[in-house]
């Protein structure tokens, strides 16, 4: 089986959206990545940091669906990660209220050694040197990295940033942090901007809007399939990368054709995140569901005009 490295916070997030509110549930990118990329066939570990009050029973939640967690060191008596977001009535935009770094602010990753060739690597939302750490203790070269992060990486380690980028295939990353980053409104030219910057292919998330993946002058939509219930969107990023990730992992396969595939199970997964807070659709999600939503995805795109 073909093996995905997953780095990524693993955090408490306190959510409230128009449809109400949560305390301290689990959060972080790692785990929405890990959830998602479960529904593949491959072996996945995580490499994060929680702090010692972190209970058993979300650990129990990641080992349940195969996910290694030696990767994930706890702290004694340490504070794991808090971050806390209010979402607007449209859902696509919110206000961070905190970020509590804690036990992330000075954490050295240490990738285990059975995963030090994994085939994959996910480098999800966490500081850049950390992302830098996890691909300089590789021992073979992975067949694809894929990057994410976010606009609070870029205000307070852009130069770290920029640097891990060059060392990276793929980079997802959302509409406003694809601005942000490359000082484009046009997001063909900010995929542009980016690309030079150093990944290949630039997937830009747009929220309930879909998802655009960029390749040199070629370019990919996937929709977001149009949802009665939209309760949280928090990790559907993440979700959408563990999909993609997750995908290419076991497909083993990182052309541009393949990928579009990737990005239509990155969204397909993110679709579910988002109709329950938290983490609590990817748990209870089955197999079965995954695959008769792609369905759905496919009648949404389909038409037959003649040329
Ligand atoms: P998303 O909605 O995909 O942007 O991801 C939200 C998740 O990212 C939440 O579960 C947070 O715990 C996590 N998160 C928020 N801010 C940060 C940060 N600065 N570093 C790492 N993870 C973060």
């Amino acid at each position: 089986m073909n093996k995905l490295l997953i780095v990524g916070s693993v955090a408490f997030d306190a959510i409230e959206t128009p449809f109400g509110k949560t305390d301290k549930i689990l959060g972080g990118a790692a785990p929405y990545i890990g959830l998602s990329a479960s529904f593949f066939n491959l072996q996945s570990a995580i490499v994060s940091v929680v702090g010692d009050d972190f209970p058993q029973e979300y650990l129990d939640l990641l080992t349940a669906r195969n996910i290694d967690i030696s990767g994930l060191e706890v702290v004694k008596g340490g504070k794991t990660f808090f971050w806390s977001g209010l979402y607007h009535n449209d859902l696509n935009s919110r206000d961070t209220l905190a970020t509590e770094l804690n036990v992330l602010g000075d954490f050295q990753p240490k990738v285990p050694q059975n995963f030090k060739n994994a085939d994959v690597v996910m480098l999800g939302n966490l500081h850049p040197l950390v992302q830098s750490s996890v691909l300089d203790q590789m021992e073979s070269k992975p067949k694809l990295v894929v990057l994410d992060t976010m606009n609070f990486w870029m205000d307070c380690a852009l130069p770290e940033l920029l640097d891990v980028m060059k060392r990276i295939d793929v980079i997802t990353i959302n509409d406003e942090e694809a601005r942000q980053l490359s000082g484009e409104y046009s997001l063909v030219k900010a995929a542009a901007k980016i690309h030079e910057m150093g990944p290949e292919y630039v997937v830009i998330k747009k929220g309930e809007h879909g998802a655009l993946l960029f390749h040199k002058k070629e370019v990919f939509f996937a929709p977001a399939l149009p949802l009665e219930e939209v309760f949280d969107p928090t990790g559907a990023g993440d979700t959408f990368a563990g999909g993609f990730a997750g995908f290419i992992t076991q497909s083993e396969n990182i052309s541009f054709e393949n990928m579009k595939n990737a990005v239509i199970y990155g969204s397909n997964l993110a679709s579910f995140s988002v109709e329950k807070f938290g983490t609590e659709r990817m748990v209870n999600l089955d197999k079965e569901e995954v695959v008769s939503r792609l369905q759905q995805f496919k009648s949404l795109t389909q038409f037959d005009i003649e040329l």
